[in-house]
């Protein structure tokens, strides 16, 4: 293991990349236990903490990109260390040094290239609301749709941007999207330790955003929340941003949607980390969930602020996690276990891993993986052909 440069000066990059609070940790190992990759066998946390307060890094120990900063481990620290800002810290310092796995390679070059992870062509990025007459926002509309690069590409989260959007026509809601004038928010990259790139990603959609005046945005993501409504402010962003659940919420609280279906389902509710823990949005997915008719609300026994990760977040999205350490098994396990016959969430990450688990993790139909958006929509009896 190699010092990432002489003592002092080591100390000095970590604390300037962020991972100061590194020099604090006592190696009580609290956040080793309470981390979701204690699950799978991986006790890594606090030793890499020791490295990082010694400013030491393995640069071809992939285990730095393993947190994906969940915030799980924050709140049980005895000595303030911030530990998902450290493992970042670490990530910058060894992205500035050409060090990163793979995946996370090639999604990078396709941010810098096209504006979104999967490398597809900014032109296709309102393909997936041709068919629904989708408006593009203008100046005056009121409401910016974002679905995501997820929701505009991924052949699955495209149906719940349709949802979603089905849903706003449904209520009479004054959006439109930005389509091929959007890009990614670019959380990803910055939580992976790329700060340049994320300037980039934020400047770009600042300006567009400009350009047409937006205002108000309802995102399908949490990540693309806790993005423009943490982050773009440091760069001049200023406008509301709710999460399309907190829309739905206020949606029903005004009496613009009415539930035709009776909906007798199963369905417990998976907290993503970037909405919960991060946001303390914790109501208003239950909120809407309750009120569909028939839907009986069900919880995990880790809920809230103790929910495990997907697996997701931190960049953990792009990157292939072997079988056996996918933490979306564990948490899709734990809803067959409970007889549920829909895991709901309101990610788009979360619902990528949960479909992918899905394959390996069961034989038959009898759970489904769904978007809150989704079930709101089917409620609404809308044929589902439409999506
Ligand atoms: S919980 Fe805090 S003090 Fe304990 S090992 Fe982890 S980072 Fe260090
Ligand atoms: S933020 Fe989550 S994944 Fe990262 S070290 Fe803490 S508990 Fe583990």
């Amino acid at each position: 293991m190699e010092p990432v440069a002489p003592f002092k000066e080591g100390e000095e990059l970590i604390k300037q990349a962020g991972g100061g609070t590194a020099r604090l940790c006592f190696q009580c190992s609290l956040c080793t236990v309470t981390c979701p990759w204690n699950t799978v066998g991986k006790l890594i946390v606090h030793r890499k903490l020791r490295q990082a307060g010694l400013g030491l890094a393995d640069v071809e120990d992939e285990d730095w990109w393993r947190c994906t900063t969940c915030n799980e481990c924050v709140s049980r620290c005895p000595r303030g260390v911030q530990i998902p800002d450290v493992m970042i810290a670490m990530r910058k310092i060894m992205v500035q040094a050409g060090a990163m796995p793979g995946g996370l390679r090639s999604v990078m070059a396709s941010l810098a290239a096209v504006g979104n992870p999967l490398g597809e062509p900014k032109e296709r990025r309102d393909d997936w609301a041709r068919d629904l007459h989708v408006k593009a926002f203008s100046p005056g509309t009121e409401i910016l749709f974002f679905p995501c690069c997820v929701g505009a590409y991924d052949a699955r989260v495209r149906q719940v941007a349709r949802a979603t959007a089905l849903t706003l026509q449904i209520a009479g809601a004054d959006f439109g999207i930005l389509g091929a004038n959007e890009s990614c928010c670019g959380e990803s990259v910055r939580k992976a330790g790329n700060d340049r790139l994320f300037a980039d990603l934020a400047q770009r959609n600042l300006d567009a955003f400009a350009r047409v005046g937006v205002e108000r945005i309802v995102v399908a993501s949490p990540h693309c929340y806790t993005t423009f409504k943490k982050e773009y402010p440091g760069f001049g962003g200023a406008f509301d941003v709710v999460h399309v659940s907190q829309y739905l919420a206020e949606l029903l609280r005004e009496g613009r949607l009415e539930f035709q279906r009776q909906m007798d389902l199963k369905v417990v509710y998976h907290d993503p980390c970037y909405l919960g823990r991060h946001n303390g949005v914790y109501e208003e997915p239950r909120a809407v969930l309750k009120s569909i008719p028939g839907l009986e609300l069900m919880e995990f026994p880790d809920c809230r602020e103790g929910a495990i990760c997907c697996g997701g977040g931190g960049g953990g999205i792009w990157q292939d996690t072997k079988k056996g350490e996918r933490l979306s098994d564990l948490r899709l396990n734990q809803a067959i276990e409970l007889g549920a016959d829909i895991l709901a969430t309101a990610c788009p990450y979360c619902m990528m891993n949960f479909e992918a688990s899905l394959l390996t993790e069961t034989s038959d139909n009898a759970l489904q993986v769904r978007d809150v958006s989704e079930l709101v929509l089917e409620a609404l009896e809308v044929p589902l052909t439409k999506c």
